[in-house]
């Protein structure tokens, strides 16, 4: 099997719930595994080094793209985001699932470079929800609310763009069939 089918590239707006839905994926499945991003975004109160992001400064970030160290990377509501080309690397070549978490540029620049991989974009039930869900946060402030939810609705937009879409209307269901998603494409032959 081409090892692109071990890549699945996950997007959907900040209060989608794809971080639970992929959270809850690894938590029935441990063979799967969850690429750790490079940012320069400061860490959130509950985020560690190395397990949600490794947190870089802008001028090491820029030293990591001018080494070839990212496979992508893109600038997301004033910060950088990338994908560690070790992180991936490591995991297909032992034939481990790679789960990426990432936004609509960077999956795009993925399924350039990894055709076979499989892309699946998690809608939250309505813009009402994903409002309420990202207030409910209350971690950043209504500036933050406004831009997440311009983004959202813009990345919203190319849904169509990747290979399943899939509604969180329910965290159980969306991560069953994600992973039957996974199945289907890992078992196919072809
Ligand atoms: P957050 O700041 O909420 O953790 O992430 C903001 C956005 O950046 C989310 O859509 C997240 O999926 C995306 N993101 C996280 N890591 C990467 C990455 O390595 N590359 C790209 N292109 N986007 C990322």
């Amino acid at each position: 099997m081409n090892r692109d089918r071990y890549l699945l590239v996950i997007s959907g707006p900040s209060g989608s719930g794809k971080d639970s839905v992929v959270a809850k994926l690894m938590g029935l499945h441990p063979g799967i595994e969850c690429s750790v991003s490079a940012t320069t975004r400061p860490p959130r109160e509950d985020e560690m080094e190395g397990v949600h992001y490794f947190f870089l400064t802008r001028e090491a970030f820029r030293q990591k793209i001018a080494q070839g160290d990212l496979i992508e990377y893109t600038e997301y509501v004033g910060n950088y985001y990338g994908t560690l080309k070790s992180q991936v690397d490591i995991r297909l070549d032992k034939k481990i699932t790679c789960v990426l978490v990432i936004e609509v540029e960077g999956a795009a620049n993925i399924k350039q470079f990894y055709p076979d991989c499989t892309t699946v974009f998690i809608l939250p039930p309505s813009i009402e929800e994903l409002e309420r869900r990202l207030r409910k946060r209350g971690t950043e402030d209504e500036e933050w609310v406004h831009k997440r939810m311009m983004r959202a609705e813009e990345e919203m937009a190319l849904a169509n763009q990747y290979d399943y879409t899939l509604v969180n209307d329910d965290l159980d269901r969306c991560a069953a069939d994600l992973f039957e998603i996974l199945k289907q494409r890992q078992d196919d032959k072809e």
